[in-house]
């Protein structure tokens, strides 16, 4: 039987990155997922709703979870099976993603360079696939394991079962059905290294390093040249309280992407899901319509990143969603493009 700790009317201020106020009726802080399958044996979890929390960078609280909060606390990080070159790494779900990141890479073992400094924990990581710099974790991904709390069963899905997209998954799109316990990545030791994203060549460039001869370029040099433009580009939530991107890139049909382009010639678009639909940036949409640096009280936008929602001091969760519908209201009026949010929006609806 494993263990946890029941702690009631918890504040979970300090466990969300925008810093904003918020209260769970019961916090179980999980030190062995083996006691899972008691716990979902009470009435509260069994059948009331359930939020797992990681490090709180990707979710809103623009009110209190009705339910109860689970946190995941296993730390272990192992190798299970190594070819030489093929190497499977386990990760539990409460291990924080840049510290596995760097685990990796002080192994000599490649794959997740890209996706380094991304906030968060090891369990959150499939839930929306997290991305950056022309990667997404689900190419490194060999098997999710899960909790399902409709059978009360472990489970292993491999990347096919999580149904992964951009920013999205099967966990993300059944938010109570899965507690993720721990996640295996397929790492290699000879680095396929991925530089086409803009600006990464130009930041390893002014490391003194050659990218385009890929002279002493490792998977660590990659890993390097992503914490450096992150740091520049993105507020730190210790100090300015955001969740990184809030808005993910809208995906449109190819003629409605084909008439914006004719309207608005520098409006950045990609091929979306697949060829026959196109993703814009977020970015652009925002920052065309005025909102970089705006502020509403403390609910602001970043002055750096039009993406970026950040709490100047004492927003609350609510004051943020109301600036977020704001501006997602003036990109449709403008645009015709209706934009999502990223992060998980609590106790109220978007
Ligand atoms: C400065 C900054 C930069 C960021 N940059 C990026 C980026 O480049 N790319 C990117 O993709 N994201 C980015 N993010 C968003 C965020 O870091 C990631 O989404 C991260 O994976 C969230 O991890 P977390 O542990 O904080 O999850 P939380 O915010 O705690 O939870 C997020 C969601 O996952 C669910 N969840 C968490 N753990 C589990 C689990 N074990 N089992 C089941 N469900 C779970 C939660 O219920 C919630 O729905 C950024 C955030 C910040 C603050």
């Amino acid at each position: 039987m494993g263990s946890y700790r029941i702690v009631e009317r918890a504040r979970l201020d300090a466990r969300n990155t925008f810093g904003v106020a918020a209260r769970a009726p019961m916090l179980v802080e999980v030190a062995d997922v083996a006691a899972l399958p008691e716990l979902f044996g009470y009435a509260m979890l069994r059948d009331g709703p359930v939020l797992v929390l990681g490090g709180g960078s990707n979710v809103l609280f623009a009110g209190d979870p009705a339910g109860t909060v689970l946190a995941l606390g296993a730390q272990k990080i192992a190798i299970l099976e190594d070819d030489g070159e093929r190497v499977i790494v386990r990760a539990d779900a409460g291990v924080e993603w840049h510290a596995l990141v760097l685990w990796t890479l002080g192994h000599g073992l490649a794959g997740l360079e890209n996706l380094a400094l991304i906030p968060g924990t090891v369990g959150a990581a499939p839930i929306q696939n997290i991305g950056a710099y022309g990667v997404e974790v689900r190419e490194c991904i060999h098997v999710v394991e899960a909790f399902e709390r409709s059978t009360g069963q472990f489970r292993r899905l491999d990347a096919r079962a999580c149904a992964f997209a951009y920013r999205d998954s099967l966990f993300k799109r059944e938010p109570e059905r899965f507690v993720v316990t721990a996640v295996e990545f397929a790492l290699t030791r000879t680095p396929a290294l991925r530089l086409d994203y803009a600006g990464l060549g130009d930041e390893l460039a002014a490391m003194g390093i050659d990218a385009a001869s890929l002279n002493g370029v490792g998977a660590s040099q990659v890993a390097e040249a992503v914490c450096r433009i992150r740091r520049r580009k993105l507020p730190d939530p210790a100090l300015l309280g955001n969740a990184g991107s809030f808005f993910k890139n809208p995906i449109v049909p190819g003629a409605q992407a084909d008439t914006l382009k004719a309207e608005h010639p520098a409006l950045p678009m990609f091929r979306g899901n697949d060829d026959a639909t196109r993703k814009l940036s977020a970015a652009w949409l925002i920052d065309s319509c005025g909102w970089k640096g705006h502020r509403d009280g403390d609910a602001g936008v970043a002055d750096t990143h039009a993406l970026v929602l950040v709490n100047h001091g004492h927003a609350t969760g609510a004051q943020l969603l109301q600036l977020a519908r704001r501006i997602a209201g003036s990109v449709q009026e403008r645009f015709g493009v209706a934009l999502e949010p990223e992060p998980r929006i609590i106790g109220s609806a978007w």
